[in-house]
């Protein structure tokens, strides 16, 4: 069985002052450790006085984004190497606000996917349907063409993560039933076993969109879900607490 991850994307919130919610989480992990493995991925901006007010504490700290060169002239933009340097130990890539508001293709994510690992960073590979696709009947056609041009050649369980998050589900507070995720996550898994063996056995896929700590414990017990990616609900160290809790 492989250890859950349970993943906090702040997006594009959090000043300084919201580093003490994170500080929190540490604490609380310090005093009973989580069942699974845990994981910030605050803004750029906060990325170095995160990982320092974290200290010794075990929660793991990401970015939300990279660029695919090393360094250079491309004003506005982070690369794996730089996350790597200011603590990072992993990376989301192909958030659906990256594909539908930066216009990110599969290869793009791809790209990027290559990057972090060639930084030496755990990828997080998002996929997931629209609410048009849904309706139209195309979730596990869109699922599988995202995972098969997102996800690199020579991808590993120790450096890829697959984050399932329905886009109609971000933000909304509206989930797939639990037979709805057990078959999409079912999927991924063929799929990544199909592709990568013993190392897509092994890769975490998690599900993301409205997690909260009121349906984080029937959400978790679903087959091949192996953590979550969390939104809103991170923002907070109890709500996050909350979550983390369904593996204790
Ligand atoms: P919410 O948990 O706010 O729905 O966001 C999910 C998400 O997009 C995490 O990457």
């Amino acid at each position: 069985k492989v250890r859950a991850l349970v993943a906090g994307n702040w997006k594009m919130n959090g000043l300084r002052a919201g580093i003490a919610e994170a500080e929190a989480v540490g604490r609380a992990l310090n005093e009973t450790p989580a069942g699974a493995d845990v994981m910030i991925c605050p803004p750029a901006t906060l990325l170095g006085p995160m990982v320092a007010a974290l200290g010794d504490s075990t929660v793991h700290v990401g970015g939300q984004d990279c660029h695919v060169n090393v360094s250079g002239a491309f004003t506005g933009d982070v690369s794996a190497e730089m996350l790597a340097d200011a603590g990072a130990t992993a990376v989301i890539v192909g958030h659906s606000e990256r594909r539908s508001l930066h216009g990110e293709l599969d290869r793009d994510v791809r790209a990027k996917a290559e990057a972090a690992h060639r930084a030496g960073l755990s990828a997080i590979v998002c996929v997931g349907e629209t609410a048009g696709e849904r309706a139209a009947a195309l979730t596990q056609t869109v699922v599988s063409r995202q995972l098969a041009g997102s996800l690199p050649d020579g991808a590993r369980a120790a450096n890829t993560v697959v984050a399932y998050e329905p886009v109609w589900a971000i933000g909304t507070g509206l989930t797939p039933t639990v037979e709805d995720v057990a078959k999409v996550h079912a999927a991924i898994r063929k799929a990544l076993v199909a592709r990568f063996g013993a190392e897509g056995q092994g890769m975490r896929i998690l599900y993301g969109g409205s997690v909260k700590p009121q349906n984080a414990r029937e959400l978790m017990a679903v087959p091949d879900v192996n953590g979550a990616l969390v939104g809103g609900a991170s923002l907070k160290a109890a709500d996050f607490l909350g979550i983390i809790a369904a593996y204790q």
